[in-house]
């Protein structure tokens, strides 16, 4: 009973000690203002002093978050919300001022997605157990998308304006479905399927450096584009690839046309969005209210 009150007592004063620090003075927001599962959403930090020195930077689902300055002088980054994020996901802030640094956790509450289920029928030659050269392919082709989803955190952010759909077309299967193969529980579908014959153009969703472009055994020919701070988009199932890895490609620019390559039935376009190494619903980014960043020179919150 004793060792309990000293815990309590320390905890108290640790508190009061916390509450002078930039961070416990910070006011967080974020849009949109009730985030979904599965959703990119906008953390936006006022930090309420004139001090210059002082930066920003966070985490959330144990990725880095990179804060900018926005037009309003707000410090801005964009984050991802977990699709099985339950009821709250936290969100580390950490404000700086030289070597010092303060940190508070806030919690972000998480409104319920609802996501359907759809059964699904593919070829047995996927469906069966890879066997052990199948595995290492699969594995390897882990790695160089593992690769790419951490480069995204060391590109500067690329993407400027609105975001637009890699095809104009019909969403034949949307982000977050739990897929069941050959009647069982297997997965989730954690991309957005644009229709498509094949031939037709597959467009960048926004300015990006072409990251990786693999024929992968369940993807097939797939581009991945950077978009920088932590945003990757993954165009899959090509019959062509028009760009190259290093390229630099524009909102719109052709990338690829539609095919049917890797685990597919027939001919789509499989838009897979990752922050970091975390699945996000691509479309979310259309719902993002358009932001103005402040002049580049010094404006870093990183
Ligand atoms: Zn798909």
């Amino acid at each position: 009973m004793r060792c309990l009150l000293a815990i309590g007592l320390s905890l108290v004063l640790a508190q009061a000690a916390v509450s002078q620090t930039p961070a416990a003075l910070a006011d967080v927001r974020w849009q949109p203002e009730h985030p979904r599962q599965g959703t990119f959403i906008y953390i936006i930090v006022n930090l309420n002093s004139d001090d210059a020195r002082l930066g920003v930077g966070g985490s959330m689902a144990g990725q880095p978050l990179h804060f900018e300055r926005d037009a309003s002088g707000a410090f801005r980054a964009l984050a991802p919300v977990l699709v099985n994020a339950l009821e709250t996901i936290p969100f580390s802030l950490t404000v700086t001022r030289r070597s010092d640094s303060s940190h508070r956790v806030v919690l972000i509450p998480v409104e319920p997605a609802e996501f359907r289920s759809s059964n699904l029928s593919v070829a047995s030659r996927f469906s069966a157990t890879p066997d052990s050269a199948l595995r290492a392919r699969i594995a390897a082709e882990n790695a160089q998308s593992a690769r790419a989803y951490r480069q995204a955190h060391d590109t500067p952010r690329m993407w400027t304006g609105e975001w637009i759909r890699p095809r104009p077309s019909r969403i034949t299967s949307e982000f977050g479905v739990r897929r069941l193969i050959n009647g069982e529980l297997r997965s989730r579908h954690l991309g957005v399927d644009f229709d498509g014959e094949t031939g037709d153009p597959i467009v960048a969703a926004n300015r990006a450096v072409v990251a990786l472009v693999g024929d992968f055994y369940y993807s097939g020919n797939v581009v991945y584009l950077d978009h920088g701070n932590g945003l990757v988009t993954i165009y899959m199932h090509m019959s062509e690839v028009d760009v190259r890895q290093g390229d630099i490609v524009e909102r719109g620019q052709q990338i690829g046309k539609v095919g049917a390559t890797g685990r597919v039935t027939g001919p789509h376009v499989h838009w897979h969005a990752r922050y970091g190494r975390i699945a996000v619903d691509g479309l979310s980014l259309f719902e993002l209210e358009p932001v103005e960043y402040a002049p580049a020179a010094g404006d870093s919150g990183r």
